[in-house]
Parts: structure tokens; sequence; C-alpha cells
């Protein structure tokens, strides 16, 4: 198997596992405990904390953690509209934005707040000319992602951060796909809360955590016991934690190393994608984009047949984000980059991990080459443009 969907989860680092396993039996004491059994996995919680907060130039007390960025996407944007209603019920979001903030904010529209969704230029980015003129005083927070799950798109992360910081309103930023890919320091960026998730980057599922700069007013998420400063109750999901600690050190040491070796197996294929096969377009920027992601449109085929017949020869690759995987609809990312519908329905997402090999590109290569002309022989359009 070929795997090439790292953006919808990565395997588990044997070493995070390694990790993790303690925690299941001998140490499964409960964090609350006051007995030393439990108090110590409360300070291994608190060294975990300390190694996320140092990955992002934060200090440990700013660290929440959640089960995932779903959860951290719905505490950021549902926690400050609760917080900040009496100061204003707008809120700024970006169109190309995850279920996770779409659907939170559709759900606050629904409960009497006002959202505006800035649209992206056709590479996906944002203008920050636009998102100062969407600033209204009632403002009470800008969402927008760092990096595009479908296109791989980074925004302008550091001039939104200094626009919200100018204006006064707290800024949130969806790292899911970026945390651990790409650098990032929350105080050069001026990012005020931040959403991370551990099985991006080599963690287990259901574990994530949330930024929240110190001196923030943002409502609980979670009522219960004390855990989490009081602010998201729970016992802790002590392993899970654990082994995202273990996946931060590790994506820390590599990052650098792993930004260039995905750049390079990323546009390799790329390069023999575009100069071997007519008929395609790379969706999203061409050069400030995440590391591993390529996301191509080929038109005269269906990127449904696409994906199965990869599948079938033991490549697994998406053709949008997970969470819109199996929908008829093309995706709304590529709607709102304007790609033409018949370069929109022959999308493919390939993410790309450290797991992958260069010889794993040409292997890919033949295989997307051989299923497209497959493919393309059933499109009278095609087979008329060639009988032209
Ligand atoms: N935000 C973005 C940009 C994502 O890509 C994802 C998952 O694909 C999420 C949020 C949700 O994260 P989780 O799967 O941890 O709930």
């Amino acid at each position: 198997m070929i795997y090439l969907d790292h953006a919808a989860t990565t395997p588990v680092h044997p070493e995070v596992i390694e990790e993790m396993m303690p925690y299941f039996n001998e140490k499964f004491g409960n964090p609350s405990g006051i007995y030393e059994f439990a108090s110590e996995n409360k300070e291994k919680l608190q060294k975990v904390r300390n190694v996320i907060a140092e990955s992002i130039g934060a200090s440990a007390d700013e660290i929440y953690f959640t089960s995932g960025g779903t959860e951290s996407d719905n505490w950021a944007v549902r926690g400050i509209a609760e917080s900040m209603k009496d100061k204003g019920k707008h809120i700024i979001t970006s169109s190309i934005e995850h279920h996770a903030i779409l659907n939170t904010c559709e759900f606050l529209e629904k409960h009497g707040y006002e959202v505006t969704y800035l649209e992206v230029d056709d590479s996906g980015m944002i203008s920050p000319e636009q998102l100062k003129k969407s600033i209204r005083t009632d403002t009470i927070l800008i969402s927008i992602m760092f990096a595009n799950n479908e296109i791989g798109t980074i925004e302008p992360i550091r001039e939104i951060g200094e626009i919200a910081a100018e204006h006064n309103i707290y800024f949130h930023t969806d790292a899911v796909q970026a945390y651990m890919h790409v650098p990032i320091n929350v105080n050069d960026m001026k990012i005020d809360m931040m959403s991370a998730s551990s099985h991006k980057f080599g963690g287990p599922k259901g574990v994530g955590f949330l930024y929240i700069r110190d001196g923030i007013d943002i409502a609980n998420f979670m009522y219960g016991g004390g855990q989490e400063s009081g602010k998201r109750a729970g016992t802790e999901n002590v392993a899970g934690i654990v082994g995202m600690g273990k996946a931060v050190e590790l994506a820390v040491k590599s990052m650098n190393k792993d930004i260039i070796y995905l750049r390079n197996m990323r546009e390799y294929l790329y390069y023999r994608i575009t100069s071997e096969i007519p008929y395609v377009r790379l969706n999203g920027s061409r050069t400030e984009r995440l590391p591993g992601n390529l996301n191509i449109s080929f038109k005269y085929i269906e990127g449904e047949s696409l994906l199965i017949m990869l599948d079938m020869e033991g490549i697994c690759a998406s053709a949008g984000s997970a969470c819109t995987a199996g929908s008829k609809e093309s995706s709304y990312v590529l709607k709102a980059i304007g790609v033409p519908e018949d370069f929109a329905k022959g999308s493919l997402r390939i993410t790309l991990g450290t797991d992958n090999t260069m010889d794993d590109m040409d292997i890919v290569f033949e295989k997307i080459n051989y299923i497209v002309n497959t493919l393309r022989e059933f499109s009278d359009e095609y087979v008329n443009l060639k009988i032209k």
C-alpha cells in the first residue's frame, strides 16, 4: 500500500506507541489523585504542556488539552461568542474553513450572531485589505485557518494577527494542518488562540489542544471537575496526551529536514504530472503551500473513478477532505478559488508523509498516468478532441 492521505490522518510513530503503553496499565492513576502514583501522572501532563508550549513560543499554562481539532475550534469560537456577547456579536472567518469552524459559525448565526465569510483569491488566500474593511465596532473574533486542509494554501497569518491586534479583536487560527508541519510562533504572529490535533503529526487520534493566550476572556467549554484550570473539565486522556507530547518532541527535531524532504517529493511528482499529462491544473498556491500537499485537477475524468482505481492499485488518496468524502458535490474550497466545474470534478488531493519515498512517487505517477488515460477514453468530449 502507498498511503498518500496524511492530511486525513497519519500513522502513529512507533516511539509514540512505546511512550503511551505504560499509561494503559502500569501507570493508570487518575492525575487528580493526591497519592504519588497518581500525581506522577499530573507531573507527566505538565511536562507535555511544557513541550507543547515551547514548540509555539507560549507558556505551559496557556495550553489546554482537548479531544482534538474539532473540539478546539468549537471551544474557541463558541467560547468567545459567549464571553464577548455584551461587546458585540460579529465574527469574521473565511469561506474555506474546515466544517468544524463553518458549522459552528452557522450554529451561532441561528442564535443572533452575524458572520462575515471572507472570500479568497484564486490561490485560496484571504485579502488583508478585505479583512480590514470587514471589521466593525461589534466584531469580537477573527478566525482564519493557518493552512487549508484541501489545497494546502498557507494564509498570511502574521498580517492577520497584526490587523486583529491593531483593532483589539481576538484572533483564533485553526492550525490543525499546519502545526508541526511549518514553524509557528504565537507571539511573532500575534495569535491569541490556536487549535491543533495530534493525529495529524504522528500522534494518536482523539487528542489535541487549544492554545489560549493568558488574559483572554473565554467561556469554559466543559463544566465538571477542576481539570484544565476548570475550563475544560473531565479526566484527562493521559495516554493520548503523553503520545501527543512524544509526537511533538519527534516532529520538532525533524521539522526542518522533513519540510525539505516532503517538498522535494511533492515538486517531483508535480513536475512529472504537469509535464507528462495534458489538461491538468494545480489547485492552490504555487509557493505559499504546505510542504506535503499536492492538489491537482484532471479535465475529462471523474475524480471518484480515479480514486477507486488508485485504491485497486493499493494507493490511498483523496478528492477533498475526509469529512466531505463520499459527497457528489464538488468541493466548496475548489469552488471558492474558482476552479471550473469540468476541472473540479476530476480533482485529486495527495498529501505526503515522511513514510513516503521518491520511489513511491515514480510508481504513483505511472499509475495516475495510466488511469487518467484509461478514464479519458470514456469521455466523448476527450475522444472528439483527439479526433480533431
Ligand atoms: N480543522 C482542520 C483544518 C482539519 O483539517 C481537521 C481535520 O481534518 C479538523 C479541523 C478536525 O480535527 P480533528 O479530526 O482532530 O477533530
